[in-house]
């Protein structure tokens, strides 16, 4: 961890009378393209597609007097001396090309957002990860809220930045949720302090690599003012934090399940303990809650807690806010989510376990699991997840277009479980997937939705596929 360098990239930027281009239209382009017009830029909006929505959309900005050029996302417009880019838009694009090649830098929205705040910004909490984020971002705000700060949860987890940092409201202090994508095009982003919770294979066709994926995770500890929160059990975040160039004093605070060392967050008998912002921290611990305070107290989900604590710990709460705040956590919907108990058995939504890292974390907090898995397996093979799993499963059901994929891996590594393949992709798939794992299950055991796999070969998406689990669990009790 390098440190001393002061970075000073988020000098004011004028925009009056520049050439900015904002690549593609919708829930960022839009809001982005208003913003940067209202400032004097001479704004052009392009965007791939040039359908009726698009047109519409088109018609709203081109009535304010910014250009919209459709069917086109691929061509620089001539003069442009900023993009500002929808972040999902892909590195490889020819349109970054020949930005590339031009000398003309490109912002993401969170880029955008941050260079649009005001003196007096709220400083942000920052979180990423391959998963975790949104329930770390959201035990965050509550622990800030128990401290009496005016905060919120914001960013990738549906809370514009922007809007954020346009809006009237004011606020002490941000829980910011960003994405590998996001901090991607964010170059001069600053948090107060920032964790990285874990980095598994994931969005690699848009990274490019995993080196690639990862070094953009690595960009949130930047400039880090207090701590740079990491994932002692995962070295790979360590590694980030020691590469990464913060501010003069900035420290890295490990947070682990096991008992932690000095400058670490971790858990002693059934207690979450901080040994890092304590005084004398060779000898000192500082109780903060009791496992038996966050919900659901899966192990994947008390490192959640724990780094949330640590971000909140950095900023100065009190550790009462920690145990008020984790008290008051509800997590989302369709993350572990307990939807019924039917004889004895429990039924678990994890529909949110859309990869096979999230999936191997749901197994491990149930002892005995009949399985519901599958779906579109997005290029990820599932023998580590199932090798790992296996002494858990009592019997797997499987269902979706790439269940091949996970029933070879089963032969591989756990012949003896039982499995029912569904060769069926309809909606109604569901309910005879819940039907087979009641048949299956016995008194004690959990019956677990944690599919590994993207929903949309059955579903809109994970949200839907979690009502359909809820739905059958809910026809098969009547
Ligand atoms: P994200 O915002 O990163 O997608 P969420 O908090 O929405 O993360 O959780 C998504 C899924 O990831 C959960 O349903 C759970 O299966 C899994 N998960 C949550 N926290 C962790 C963690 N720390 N490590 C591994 N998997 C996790």
């Amino acid at each position: 961890m390098g440190s001393g360098k002061v970075t000073t990239g988020s000098a004011p930027f004028d925009f009056q009378g520049k050439h900015v281009t904002v690549a593609g239209l919708g829930v960022s382009g839009i809001p982005a393209a208003k913003a940067l017009h209202a400032r004097g830029a001479l704004v052009t909006v392009v965007n791939d597609g040039d359908d009726a929505r698009s047109r519409e959309q088109a018609a709203g900005l081109e009535a304010l007097g910014i250009t919209v050029r459709l069917g086109d996302g691929a061509t620089l417009p001539e003069g442009t001396e900023l993009i500002v880019t929808t972040p999902g838009w892909q590195p490889g694009k020819p349109l970054f090309q020949a930005a590339a090649d031009a000398g003309v830098p490109v912002w993401g929205d969170v880029e955008l957002a941050w260079r649009l705040r005001g003196p007096d910004a709220a400083p942000w909490l920052a979180v990423t990860g391959t998963n975790g984020k949104t329930t770390t971002v959201r035990m965050l705000a509550a622990i800030l809220e128990a401290a009496g700060l005016r905060t919120a949860a914001v960013g990738n987890i549906g809370v514009s930045l922007l809007d954020v940092v346009l809006g009237e409201q004011t606020y002490d202090v941000l829980a910011v949720e960003l994405s590998s994508y996001q901090l991607h095009w964010a170059p001069s982003l600053r948090a107060h302090s920032a964790a990285v919770l874990n980095l598994a294979p994931d969005h690699l066709d848009w990274h490019g690599s995993m080196e690639a994926y990862a070094a953009d995770k690595g960009r949130i500890y930047e400039g880090n003012q207090v701590a740079c929160v990491y994932n002692v059990a995962d070295k790979a975040t360590e590694d980030l934090v020691r590469e990464a160039d913060v501010e003069e004093g900035c420290r890295a605070i490990g947070f682990t399940l096991g008992t932690p060392g000095p400058s670490q967050l971790g858990v002693v008998d059934g207690i979450l303990v901080d040994r890092a912002f304590v005084e004398n921290r060779q000898k000192n611990a500082q109780e903060l809650a009791e496992v038996s305070d966050v919900r659901p107290p899966a192990p994947h989900n008390i490192a959640n807690a724990l780094a949330a604590a640590a971000l909140a710990r950095a900023f100065g709460v009190p550790a009462q806010a920690v145990r008020d705040g984790l008290r008051s956590f509800r997590p989302d919907a369709h993350r572990i989510e307990h939807v019924a108990d039917l004889d004895g058995v429990a039924y678990v939504d994890d529909s949110k376990a859309t990869n096979t890292h999230a999936a191997q974390a749901s197994l491990a907090a149930y002892e005995s699991i009949v399985w519901i898995a599958g779906g579109l397996a997005k290029g990820a093979t599932f023998d580590e997840l199932v090798a790992a799993s296996a002494k858990h499963l009592r019997a797997v059901v499987l269902i979706g277009a790439d269940r091949a994929l996970i029933r070879d891996a089963l032969a591989r590594h756990a012949p003896e479980v039982p499995v029912v393949d569904l060769d069926r992709t309809d909606t109604g798939a569901m309910l005879q997937a819940v039907t087979e794992a009641k048949r299956l299950a016995v008194a004690g055991d959990t019956v677990l939705l944690a599919p590994a796999c993207a929903s949309m070969d059955m579903f809109t998406n994970y949200n839907q596929r979690g009502d359909a689990f809820a739905t059958a669990v809910g026809e098969l009790r009547a």
